[in-house]
């Protein structure tokens, strides 16, 4: 039984059943009430798939007698969910824990988690020897006895010297037995008290990190993932060595999930994986496609994304979905990476422009108009003019609605490393500013043709200084909306007559909005009465 810390309903009778056990805990032993009163503040960086692996690793940390704080300063532990897909996201990383370096003399703990993890591994020790605690996100698994290992060397421990503890699992590592044997083959005396636990499963993990609680931060919309690492090794790419080997989780454990978050209120479910689409079940019962119909079918369920779709993968059995289950929703992100074939073979992307534009035709041609969202790399190594303005063609070709673009970032590990031709720094960014300035033009034109529909959104906040709402149509389009005679009344007061208020609208539900305005990133608009 999965629980869901995040969500309200959940909430009061979680912390009562908590407060209990503490109570016997706390009799028992002297650990667990030091652990209850342990605080841990947690930074995400990165995509989808690291937010939600946060809330998995908040749930975890709560399960384990943790309160999450919100800022550093308030926490004995200070953790850094890490993304290491371009050099930049990696260096911030690296300047947040120089920033807080100082705090360690007030017995703050370090931890950096994800992506940078495990792809600098005890290198991070040497950078940043402040840190306790490194673990790669195809660790996780472990993450309950590494925070045990954390707390028992900071009561036993700490004032004999450095303690290393190592909870490597790869073939290539050396498999640790039981955590006293550790320490004591493991204690060398240094100037400094240092605590160093790793965990680096690296490619060997076979397990998906399922927790039996999540804490998701929003109780309308959340994420499952569905399947975890990548085999496809694009030549530019660290995710394969940082998340390890393509697993994924049973369709009935997907679909469980799914249903008890529709029992919990939730209507939108994003289904996640770095190939989400490479989905195979270990039960053999479901291909992607009837994954996401099956979703899609749970009562209570409204709206159903999935993302990242790998266009090798992505067959037509998923547009015959989305056109005969309603709540799909009408957006597909398919990242091409690059227009020219050569450069998508150089990428080793395994597939051609042609078979890429297949695809969209497939979209294309679907019963419902499908949104399109991309992905494109300028300035991979050899990337010529002439490749980049295939580029730009086929962003005129398919008529994106939106496209995140990045400059190529040499990547530790990864092949292109060793290409050659690189593309000077300077032209990296002048074909970046190229190729936003076209999307920005496609963009305007294809938001202008929604002015005059109608499209149902689900209401996410208010801005208050615009005094506009804001909502999400099914395309994944932000929709900033007003709403005429705005009052406090109530829906009966707004029945009333013309001059009555209407009701403002409810965060999580949904509302059908007339669009009046366009903007190249957003849609402005009214709400129906
Ligand atoms: N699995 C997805 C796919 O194959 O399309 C992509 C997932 S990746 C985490 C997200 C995006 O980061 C990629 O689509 C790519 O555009 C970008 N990216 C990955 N490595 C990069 C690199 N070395 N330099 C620049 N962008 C990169
Ligand atoms: Fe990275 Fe390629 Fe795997 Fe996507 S498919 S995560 S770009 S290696």
């Amino acid at each position: 039984m999965r629980r869901d810390l995040g969500h309200p309903k959940f909430r009061n009778s979680y912390f009562l059943v908590c407060l209990t056990l503490r109570a016997i805990l706390g009799n028992m032993s002297g650990v667990r009430e030091q652990d209850a009163r342990r605080t841990f503040y947690l930074e995400t960086f990165g995509c989808q798939m690291n937010v939600h692996d946060s809330e998995k690793v908040v749930g975890t940390l709560i399960q384990e007698g943790y309160r999450q704080v919100e800022t550093v300063e308030q926490a004995d532990l200070i953790l850094y969910n890490t993304c290491s897909i371009r050099d930049k996201a990696e260096q911030k990383v690296f300047h947040r824990l120089a920033d807080y370096k100082k705090l360690q003399a007030q017995g703050k703990k370090f931890g950096v988690l994800g992506c940078v993890a495990q792809q600098e591994g005890e290198k991070i020790f040497e950078r940043a020897p402040h840190v306790s605690l490194v673990c790669g996100s195809a660790s996780y698994t472990k993450l309950p006895e590494m925070l045990v290992q954390l707390q028992t060397s900071d009561f036993g421990l700490r004032t004999s010297g450095a303690v290393e503890i190592d909870f490597h699992f790869s073939q290539n590592r050396r498999e640790v037995g039981h955590p006293i044997d550790v320490f004591s083959s493991h204690v060398s005396k240094t100037p400094q008290d240092l605590v160093r636990i790793t965990g680096l499963d690296d490619r060997q993990t076979d397990k998906c990190f399922e927790t039996e609680y999540t804490a998701r931060t929003n109780p309308h919309r959340g994420y499952i993932t569905i399947i975890e690492g990548c085999d496809k090794f694009c030549a530019y790419c660290v995710v394969p060595f940082t998340r390890g080997k393509e697993r994924s989780r049973t369709s009935e454990s997907v679909l469980a999930e799914a249903r008890q978050m529709a029992d919990l209120g939730y209507t939108e479910i994003q289904l996640l994986g770095q190939n989400v689409n490479s989905y195979r079940d270990p039960s053999g019962n479901k291909s992607f496609a009837e994954l996401l119909a099956a979703v899609g079918e749970v009562a209570g369920i409204k709206r159903v994304r999935f993302t990242t779709s790998h266009p090798r993968d992505f067959g037509k059995d998923i547009v015959e979905a989305i056109d005969a289950t309603p709540a799909l929703c009408d957006h597909v992100h398919l990242p091409v990476q690059s227009g020219s074939t050569r450069v998508l073979d150089a990428m080793q992307r395994l597939y051609t422009r042609e078979q890429y534009l297949e695809r969209i035709t497939w979209m294309k041609a679907a019963k419902r108009a499908i949104s399109i969202t991309t992905d494109v790399i300028v300035g991979f190594p050899g990337e010529t003019e002439a490749d980049f303005v295939e580029t730009l063609g086929l962003l005129d070709e398919v008529g994106y609605d939106g496209v995140f673009s990045f400059k190529y970032s040499p990547r530790p590990n990864t092949p292109a490393l060793t290409l050659d031709d690189a593309i000077p720094e300077e032209e990296k960014s002048r074909r970046l500013d190229v190729l936003m300035t076209r999307q920005k033009e496609i963009q305007i034109a294809r938001y202008k043709k929604y002015i005059g529909t109608t499209a149902e959104v689900m209401v996410e906040g208010k801005n208050e200084a615009r005094g506009q709402w804001v909502g999400r149509t099914s395309h994944n389009k932000t929709l900033n909306f007003t709403v005429p005679k705005e009052g406090n009344g109530s829906l009966t007061e707004s029945l009333a007559g013309a001059s009555a208020k209407v009701a403002s609208p409810k965060i999580g539900t949904y509302a059908n909005v007339r669009v009046t305005g366009s903007f190249p990133n957003s849609l402005l608009g009214e709400l129906v009465v």
